[in-house]
C-alpha cells in the first residue's frame, strides 16, 4: 500500500513532536562541539512547519515538502536550517505532483534531500555532519528495495544505517561548520546534526511500519 499524504502531513507532525522532545539532548550535543543552538533552531523550524500544514492539507506530496521546506528556511538561522530546508525542497521536488508515494518514490525523495545537503554544504563523508547519518541510509533503503523489501522495511533498514552513521561520528575530526573549528576538540563528540537526521529518518520508518 502507497503512503498518502495524509501520511506524509502526519510523518511532519510526528517530526515536530520528536524534534521537540529531543529539543534538549540536540543541544547538548551541540554544546560540546557548536553553539549550543541545534535542538533550539530545529524545534523553532518545525514549529513553523506545524503553523504551515493545514495550508496544505489538500496538496500533493511535493507540494506539502516544499511547503515545510520553505519553512525551515525561513525560520531556521545558522547551518542547519538551510540545510534541511534544502533538504526537505530537494525531496518535495522529487515528489512534485503525487499523492500516493510508492517505496522507490521515498528513496527517490531521500536521495534528492541527501544531494541538496551536499549541494548547499559541500561537505564530504567522514566529516563529521548529517550527511554521515543520511549517506549510509540512503545507500540502506536502496539495497532493500533492490531486495525487494516494502516501504516499513526498507525505511527500517535506512534508520538503522542512520542510526550507525551517526554513532560512527563520535570518532571523527569536524571538518565542516562551527565544530570544524574545533579542530581535534571535535573528536569523541557524536555529531548534533547526524543525531537530528535519524530521528527525523526513524519518525519515517515508524509511519510506515504504523501503516503494515
Ligand atoms: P550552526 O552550526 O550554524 O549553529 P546548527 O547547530 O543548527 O547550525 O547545525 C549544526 C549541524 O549542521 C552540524 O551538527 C552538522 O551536522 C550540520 N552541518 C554543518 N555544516 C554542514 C555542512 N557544510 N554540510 C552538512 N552538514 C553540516
Ligand atoms: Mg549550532
Amino acid at each position: 500500500m502507497p503512503i498518502t499524504t495524509t501520511e506524509v502531513l502526519d510523518c511532519l507532525r510526528k517530526m515536530a513532536a520528536v524534534i521537540h522532545e529531543n529539543k534538549e539532548h540536540l543541544t547538548e550535543l551541540d554544546a560540546a562541539i557548536g553553539d549550543a543552538d541545534h535542538g533550539i533552531n530545529m524545534d523553532r523550524g518545525f514549529q513553523t512547519v506545524l503553523k504551515k500544514m493545514p495550508s496544505v492539507e489538500d496538496k500533493d506530496a511535493g507540494t506539502i515538502l516544499k511547503t515545510a521546506g520553505m519553512a525551515l528556511v525561513s525560520s531556521v538561522g545558522g547551518a542547519g536550517g538551510p540545510l534541511y530546508g534544502t533538504a526537505f525542497m530537494q525531496a518535495g521536488m522529487a515528489l512534485a505532483g503525487k499523492y500516493e508515494l510508492e517505496t522507490e518514490d521515498i528513496l527517490a525523495a531521500l536521495d534528492a534531500a541527501l544531494k541538496g545537503v551536499v549541494m548547499r554544504g559541500k561537505a564530504n563523508l567522514g566529516d563529521k555532519t548529517m550527511v554521515d547519518a543520511i549517506t549510509p541510509a540512503v545507500a540502506a533503503m536502496r539495497e532493500a528495495l533492490t531486495n525487494g523489501a516494502d516501504t516499513a522495511n526498507a525505511l527500517k533498514e535506512a534508520t538503522a544505517a542512520a542510526e550507525k552513521g551517526m554513532k560512527d561520528t563520535i570518532p571523527m575530526l569536524a571538518k565542516k561548520g562551527r565544530a570544524s573549528y574545533l579542530g581535534e576538540r571535535s573528536i569523541g563528540h557524536q555529531d548534533p546534526g547526524a543525531t537530528s537526521s535519524y530521528l527525523l529518518l526513524r519518525v519515517m520508518a515508524e509511519v510506515a511500519q504504523g501503516k503494515a
